[in-house]
């Protein structure tokens, strides 16, 4: 069993950090808003930490789960950060959506105090941090990625090496643009569907049996959007800021990505139209908007 420390007990890191208690690692829990860590150790059994320093200290492994790698960056420094805390081997796994230059950044300033960084964001969104059934995409060394298997396991089921620092971090933001380009355009084709005569239930029993089908179509539109439930469970916010990292990504890389970067600038656009707490479906409400229609 290995010593843990988890810091950011958000929507998704809440139940991934209990999954770690539940495997039997020893777990040390440090939140922003401190009721949040202690509601935690009082349900789960951890030590709450009075400061990043404080999770860190003693631990083997440090896993961070923060809206963005500037908030993951930002822990790092001071004297309660992170670096005063940290010893020599230990391993720092970062699972925020975070992005591959401020990664590469962390990972050097980690590599002069002997700590090995890996990025190691996850899909598979709350229910699967629940199950344990996480994919985990990793960035950095292979050896690194062994040694922290065990943990990783606790709430990942598919857990691979996707390429060097960044890369997870690159995969992951990918990954969610293609969820909002999907989002988004179901959501364009069911209200003019819909404008057309054609029942958005009709029309998704049909996509969901053809070619168009997505995530999307078979699981968030009749779930989320044709019940009107919208939960909040992944803030279109942070898909805004995934869907930005990924058209950097592209640029950085000097692939033209024209449908990538409009995406982009769709979900700031929703973001600044629907606000920081709206769930990442509710974006399909300015589609709604636009065309004057309702998709239920
Ligand atoms: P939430 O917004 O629910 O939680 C964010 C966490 O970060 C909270 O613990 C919050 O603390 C903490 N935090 C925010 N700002 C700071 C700061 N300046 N300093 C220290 N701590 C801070 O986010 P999620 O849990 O949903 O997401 C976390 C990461 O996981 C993101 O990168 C997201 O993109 C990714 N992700 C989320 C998924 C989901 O389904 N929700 C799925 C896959 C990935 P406090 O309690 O004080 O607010």
């Amino acid at each position: 069993m290995t010593s843990v420390a988890f810091l950011g007990l958000g929507a998704i890191g809440r139940p991934m950090a209990a999954r770690i208690a539940a495997a039997g690692h020893t777990l040390a829990v440090w939140n922003r808003t401190t009721e949040r860590a202690t509601s935690f150790a009082a349900e789960h059994g951890a030590r709450v930490a009075s400061s990043p320093r404080d999770a860190a200290q003693g631990a083997a492994i440090v896993i961070t789960c923060l809206p963005t790698s500037r908030e993951v960056e930002q822990l790092l420094e001071g004297p309660d950060g992170l670096l005063a805390g940290l010893a020599s081997g230990t391993i720092f796994l970062d699972c925020t959506s975070g992005d591959p230059a401020t990664s590469k950044r962390i990972a050097a300033k980690l590599g002069e105090r002997d700590v090995a960084f890996m990025d190691a964001p996850v899909s598979g969104g709350v229910v699967g941090a629940e199950q344990g059934i996480l994919t985990v995409m990793c960035g950095g060394d292979e050896t690194v990625l062994e040694r922290a298997r065990a943990v990783l396991e606790s709430f990942g089921k598919k857990i691979v090496h996707c390429g060097p620092i960044g890369a997870g971090h690159a995969l992951k933001a990918i990954n969610n643009a293609l969820l909002a380009i999907h989002v988004w355009s179901t959501a364009e084709g069911l209200a003019a569907l819909q404008k057309a005569g054609v029942r958005p239930d009709v029309a998704l029993d049909v996509i969901n049996a053809s070619s168009g089908r997505s995530n999307a179509s078979m699981n968030l539109f009749p779930e989320r959007v044709l019940t009107r439930a919208f939960p909040r469970t992944f803030r279109l916010a942070l898909l805004d800021k995934d869907v930005g990292i990924a058209a950097g990504v592209a640029r950085e890389q000097r692939v033209p990505a024209p449908v990538l970067q409009l995406t982009a600038e769709l979900m700031t656009a929703a973001r600044a139209a629907l606000g920081e707490v709206a769930d990442h479906v509710e974006m399909v409400k300015v589609v709604e908007q636009w065309a004057g229609t309702e998709i239920r």
